[in-house]
């Protein structure tokens, strides 16, 4: 309805507009996020990092309250802006890095031709600096809004094993849960994401003379090299399950039956009924020699997301569009904790952040002059009806 897409037109690009007139502080804000090392393996910087992103988001919305539920590596950090309407939206975010300390030193945060680069900045510090901007952007043209909920974790990149029931207790109720994950280009919302399962296989045979009593022993190597092959078996890519063995070791010399073989296994999957089918044949599986006995130990660190909330990324192609942007919906195989909010029955979309490339890799960068563009995609769904 022209009536009402005019003035949603307006506020979305004077949201723009305003972000591109503070876009200096935007990368300032973006490289003390990035300078401020959060490998996910360090409780000591994590707890750092944590406060001063505590006290960035305090100061930039106005009137916030922060928390933080659980202790540990499970920590999650709550920052709540209270709305001039009902209702609450989730920004959902993780503070860790997949960079070991010391990352920084090497490559510290930069700006070069309009891309930014350092540890982290892709995935997700960016994506933590849209969020709070589109907050920031809303209240200072006066936008009405509903409460935000800020959620950062950061056990992210190891699972969020710690932190994921604190996750879907904070989120509850939310009417839409927007993931601050990086996306590709300007117009990215991600719509569907794997699931992934990841399991550890242990083998145990019985180990003997390869020359002098080859029957005396049960190799657990040859045990699981026949597990490879029927693993391998279970993918299906037309269904989107894929199944990697990414680590197999075992044995000790070429002469010895070996007595004991371990491999890691990675599986992703579309889909529950494709989780579960894989999830099922694994337990099914048995060594052909019965003397070998097998272990299996894991299950599915994060489920398959495979429905997007209903409107959510018309929603997206609406503020966008309004922008000349246009929409480019993605379904990607990397899991993400929207997996675990959609799976608790909650709207999600995600790959809110920042554009770029290169998550995890030392060319990951963003595009700096996209930032006011991905600011404004996220504050059109936090207020959809914001006047
Ligand atoms: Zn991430």
């Amino acid at each position: 309805m022209a009536t009402e897409a005019e003035p949603a037109a307006g506020r979305t690009s004077a949201v723009r507009d305003w972000a591109s007139g503070c876009l200096d502080e935007i990368v300032d804000d973006l490289a003390v996020l990035v300078d401020t090392e959060t490998p996910s393996t360090d409780p000591v910087l994590l707890a750092a990092g944590a406060a001063v992103l505590t006290g960035w988001v305090l100061e930039t919305w106005t009137g916030s309250t922060a928390t933080t539920l659980g202790a540990g590596p499970g920590a999650v950090l709550q920052v709540d802006a209270p709305g001039s309407r009902d209702g609450t939206v989730v920004l959902l975010g993780h503070l860790d890095t997949v960079f070991e300390a010391g990352t920084v030193a090497a490559r510290p945060f930069t700006v070069t031709d309009g891309v930014a680069r350092g540890p982290g900045v892709f995935d997700m510090k960016a994506g933590l600096v849209v969020g709070v901007y589109a907050v920031a952007a809303l209240d200072a043209l006066g936008v009405a809004r509903p409460s935000v909920r800020l959620l950062v974790n950061a056990d992210e990149e190891v699972g969020s094993l710690g932190s994921r029931s604190s996750l879907v207790d904070a989120a509850a109720g939310a009417e839409a849960v927007l993931v601050l994950e990086p996306g590709a280009v300007a117009g990215t919302v991600k719509t569907a994401r794997k699931g992934v399962g990841l399991w550890t296989v242990t083998a145990t045979g019985v180990g003997a003379h390869a020359g002098l009593d080859p029957e005396a022993g049960a190799s657990a190597v040859h045990a699981l090299a026949a597990l490879t092959s029927y693993l391998a078996g279970l993918a299906d890519p037309a269904a989107g399950t894929t199944v990697n063995v990414g680590v197999l070791t075992g044995g000790t010399r070429p002469n010895v039956v070996a007595d004991h073989a371990r491999m890691e296994i990675d599986v992703r999957a579309r889909t529950d009924a494709e989780a579960a089918r894989v999830t099922a044949a694994l337990a099914a599986w048995r060594p052909a020699d019965p003397r070998v006995r097998i272990e299996i130990a894991g299950g599915w660190n994060r489920p398959p997301w495979s429905t997007p909330a209903p409107g959510m990324v018309a929603r997206a192609e609406a503020v966008l569009a309004s922008l000349g942007v246009a929409v480019d919906p993605r379904e990607v195989g990397g899991a993400s904790d929207g997996n675990i909010l959609a799976a608790a029955g909650l709207p999600v979309l995600d790959g809110l952040g920042a554009s770029g490339g290169g998550a995890h890799a030392e060319h990951e960068h963003v595009v700096v002059a996209d930032l006011p563009v991905r600011i404004a995609l996220l504050a059109g769904l936090i207020a959809p009806d914001g006047s």
